[in-house]
């Protein structure tokens, strides 16, 4: 059977939270991260749309709070990490399971990516990375719960994801991240040219997601934290910085207090 293709839209939520839509050319659909159930309801109601699936990266309120609302009027299969702050009937996701979205004929890989939270996943599948608020573009999540070593290995993970991998994360964070990103490699092309990008994108009001994993790697410094230029500048901060994991907890600490 010829597999419809995946379309993946954004619905605005609070101030800059994406859920993000999942839709097959039928009326199944999925919705990832529900932070909020009325901006879901309404999408579902004007698109005339069944929603089946619930994908939860993480247990914060802004990406969970909307989920009992929603299994109220759905009876909808929820996927998301073995964390008891999720309250809700869940199929548990560990590293390598592999989800299958029969209706939307998606499968998704789960990738454990603690570091944000200690049970943050993210799923992987149909070219495209759901990050939540582990991977931004151009960025990374706080280490709320995790240290710069779970980050690492975090950002090494995502990093071995093919290249025309499309990044779906949580917020729209990434012309904030540029103006940081800059500050750490001012002489990076990639960066640069993304920055102007992102830019023309906000000032037209346009979304600048999703993103595309390669560009990250050449642009984003948290999954560049092995390269001289990133090196340098951490080492402006501690000179004993070293690559990986020394030189991500300071440019991450950096960026907290920018
Ligand atoms: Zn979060």
């Amino acid at each position: 059977m010829q597999a419809n293709k995946l379309d993946i839209s954004a619905i605005p939520a609070f101030t800059d939270n994406y859920i993000w839509l999942l839709t097959a050319g039928g009326t199944a659909c999925a919705v990832v991260d529900p932070g909020e159930a009325a901006p879901v309801l309404a999408a579902l109601e004007i698109q005339g749309l069944d929603l089946r699936y619930i994908l939860l990266t993480h247990h914060h309120p802004d990406h969970i709070g909307g989920v009992g609302e929603l299994l109220e009027k759905y009876p909808a299969t929820v996927f998301g990490p073995d964390d008891a702050r999720i309250p809700y009937p869940q199929n548990i996701c560990r590293e390598g399971d592999f989800i299958d979205l029969s209706d939307l004929y998606a499968q998704f890989r789960i990738l454990e990516v603690p570091a944000h939270t200690r049970t943050h996943i993210a799923f992987y599948g149909e070219n495209s990375l759901f990050s939540g608020d582990t991977l931004f573009s151009i960025g990374c999540g706080r280490l709320f719960e995790g240290s710069a070593t779970d980050m690492q290995r975090a950002m090494d993970k995502l990093s071995a994801l093919p290249g025309a991998t499309r990044v779906y994360c949580g917020h729209e964070y990434t012309q904030a991240n540029c103006a940081f990103a800059l500050q750490v490699e001012p002489d990076n092309a990639a960066l640069r040219k993304r920055a102007e990008d992102v830019n023309r994108l906000r000032a037209a009001g346009k979304i600048t997601l999703p993103a595309i994993l390669g560009d990250e790697l050449a642009a984003n410094p948290f999954m560049r934290t092995h390269e001289e230029s990133v090196l340098n500048a951490a080492r402006k901060i501690d000179p004993e910085a070293m690559p990986g994991s020394s030189a991500m907890a300071i440019i991450r600490a950096w960026k907290d207090r920018f």
